[in-house]
C-alpha cells in the first residue's frame, strides 16, 4: 500500500547519525538484550516492549505556528478589527495538538508556546531536537500582489527536490507529497477551493517552488549537494538539510473577506481547519485512532 510504504519511510529517519557507541556500552546493551530475551521467554514482558528503544513506535509531529511576536504575518482589517495571521496560526496549532492526541503513539511538539518571534532555523532545530518525523508549519495566506484581494483558497508548499542527506533514509519528497495531498483533500472536502496563485489549482493545490531564477523567480540559483535546485522556502530547505519532511499549510486567505468569514473568523471554523489538518496528517502517516 502506497501510504504504508511512505509511513515506513518516515520511521527510517531515525537512522540519523548518532554518537559513536563505546565498546563498554555495547556489552551493557547485549546484557540488556539477553535479560529481555529471558524475561520474554518467561512470559513476564509484553511482546511490544523494547528496553532499548521505548519510543520506537512513536510518531513525533512538530507543529509550527507561523510567525509570532513582531512578525505578524498577513494582516487584514474587517469592520475596524485588525486580524493578524500569527494569532490564527497559533490558535489552529493548539487545536491541532489536541486533535492529534486522539491518535495512538503520537507525540506533538510546538515550535513556539506563546506570541514570540522564532527564527526559521530555530524552528527546524526544535523539530530536530525532538527527533520529529515531520514538521507541519501552519499559515494563512495573503496574495503575492497584495491588491488581488479576490484571490482565495488553500495551498500546501512541499519539498521540491528528491535530495536527502546521505544518512537520511526517509523519502522526504514522497512524505511531503503524501502529507500535502492528504491535507488538501480534507480541505476540498470542506469546500475550500484551491488557490489560483502560482497555478496551484493545476497541481492539485501543491506548490513546489525551486530556488532558481527561471521557474522560482528568485534572484539567484541555489542547489542541494546533489546538484538539484534547493527549496525556495527557507523552512523547507533547512528541514530537508536536517532530514525532516516539512510542509507549509496555507489554509485560506486572510486578505479575502469571503475566506475570512467562512474559515477564519470563528473559533469553530478554526477547529474545523485543525481537525482537517489532523485527519490529513493521520492518513498520510498511517496513524490510528486510540481506543477510548
Ligand atoms: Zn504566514
Amino acid at each position: 500500500m502506497k501510504i504504508t510504504e511512505r509511513y515506513i519511510g518516515i520511521r527510517a529517519r531515525r537512522t540519523a547519525p548518532r554518537p559513536r557507541v563505546r565498546p563498554g556500552a555495547v556489552l551493557v546493551m547485549l546484557c540488556i538484550l539477553q535479560a529481555a530475551a529471558i524475561l520474554l521467554a518467561a512470559g513476564v514482558m509484553p511482546l511490544n516492549a523494547c528496553a532499548l528503544a521505548p519510543d520506537a513506535a512513536k510518531t513525533v509531529i512538530c507543529i509550527d505556528p507561523g510567525h509570532g511576536g513582531l512578525e505578524y504575518g498577513a494582516v487584514a482589517e474587517y469592520n475596524g478589527i485588525e486580524v493578524r495571521e500569527k494569532y490564527l496560526n497559533f490558535n489552529i496549532a493548539k487545536k491541532l495538538c489536541r486533535a492529534l492526541a486522539q491518535y495512538e503513539n503520537v507525540e506533538t511538539v510546538l515550535t513556539r508556546s506563546g506570541d514570540r518571534e522564532v527564527s526559521i532555523k530555530e524552528r527546524v532545530n526544535i523539530a530536530a531536537a525532538a527527533d520529529a518525523d515531520v514538521l507541519i508549519s501552519l499559515h494563512n495566506n495573503k496574495p503575492f500582489n497584495e491588491e488581488e484581494t479576490d484571490i482565495g483558497g488553500c495551498m500546501i508548499l512541499t519539498p521540491v527536490s528528491r535530495y536527502r542527506p546521505s544518512w537520511c533514509e526517509t523519502d522526504i519528497y514522497e512524505v511531503g507529497t503524501a502529507l500535502g495531498e492528504s491535507i488538501i483533500k480534507q480541505f476540498q472536502d470542506m469546500g475550500i477551493p484551491l488557490s489560483r496563485e502560482f497555478d496551484v489549482n493545476k497541481t492539485g493545490g501543491l506548490l513546489r517552488r525551486p530556488y532558481n531564477r527561471k521557474e522560482g523567480m528568485a534572484k539567484k540559483d541555489v542547489r542541494y549537494p546533489d546538484g538539484s535546485y534547493a527549496d525556495y522556502y527557507g523552512l523547507i530547505r533547512i528541514g530537508v538539510e536536517a532530514g525532516i519532511p516539512v510542509v507549509i499549510v496555507e489554509h485560506a486567505y486572510i486578505s479575502n473577506e469571503q475566506d475570512y468569514r467562512a474559515y477564519l473568523k470563528y473559533s469553530d471554523s478554526l477547529q474545523s481547519l485543525a481537525d482537517a489538518d489532523a485527519r490529513g496528517i493521520a492518513e498520510a502517516l498511517g496513524l490510528r485512532m486510540a481506543d477510548r
